[in-house]
């Protein structure tokens, strides 16, 4: 971290805002204020050059419109969040901004929105829409997550990189993935927003650029995961039994 305070970035909210995914800024910084850090929420408006002090990028979801307006500004902007990276920051991209920090995202309208290139990744519009309740397993170390999705795109990851998890419930990437996991950065298709319903995740954001944290009472968070889980588990039997009376599944 470049100062004692924590700058949390949340990137275009004009443009890459849906579902909530605000919420994401406001519980990492609550929960870096929670533990006695300074932490402030910086917003970036889709006017204005990315910064590359920020400690934390938050890139959220967006319709193909605004999608493409905003890889025009973050492209614009690529050098400046490279350097901030290689002095450490961390990434959450969700749904719109994980296409964009992959390589591109070709629209069904015969459009190709070049992205960051952050990671090795690939996004093709697909059909149906995948929307719903998703539930994802983790790769690693984290607790099951919880989200909701509302996309179209269908998304490859090149050979090096792994997903954030295995698909539960829901569609994801559409290969029974969902996201991509690196190094301080973490791409998904959840919203939910993702953050406040998977505490658990916030922290480890946190943890990237804070270092060990002080542990917190999660138990409210705690209880909303555990009633997301329930209805995204609900949710995924509907479809499992649907598909079985249709002689899908
Ligand atoms: N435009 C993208 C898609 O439909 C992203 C949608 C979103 O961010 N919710 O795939």
């Amino acid at each position: 971290m470049s100062d004692s305070t924590l700058r949390v970035g949340l990137i275009y909210p004009e443009l890459l805002g849906t579902y909530g995914d605000r919420g994401n800024a406001v519980v990492l910084v609550q929960r870096a204020r929670w533990r006695g850090h300074d932490a402030e929420l910086v917003e970036v408006p889709a006017s204005e050059p990315i910064p590359d002090s920020l400690d934390v990028y938050l890139f959220g979801g967006g319709e193909d419109d605004p999608q493409s307006m905003a890889a025009a500004g973050m492209r614009a902007s690529a050098a400046g969040i490279g350097r901030a990276r290689d002095n450490g920051a961390a990434v959450l991209a969700v749904c719109a901004g994980f296409q964009l920090i992959g390589h591109r995202y070709d629209t069904g309208d015969g459009e190709s929105i070049d992205g960051l290139g952050l990671v090795d990744a690939v996004t093709r519009a697909g059909s149906p829409r995948l929307i719903g309740e998703i539930v994802v397993e983790p790769a690693e170390g984290l607790p099951i997550l919880t989200g909701f999705e509302n996309h179209g795109g269908r998304t490859t990851l090149g050979a090096g990189e792994r997903p954030l998890g295995r698909v539960l419930t829901g569609g994801g990437n559409g290969d029974g993935s969902d996201g991509v996991l690196r190094d301080r950065l973490v791409g998904t298709y959840l919203h939910g927003p993702v953050l406040p319903r998977n505490p658990a995740l916030a922290d480890r954001l946190l943890s990237w650029v804070l270092g060990d944290l002080a542990p917190l009472d999660s138990a409210l968070e705690e209880k909303l995961r555990a009633q997301q889980l329930d209805a995204g588990s609900a949710a995924g039997l509907r479809k499992w039994w649907q598909d079985r009376r249709l002689g899908r599944g």
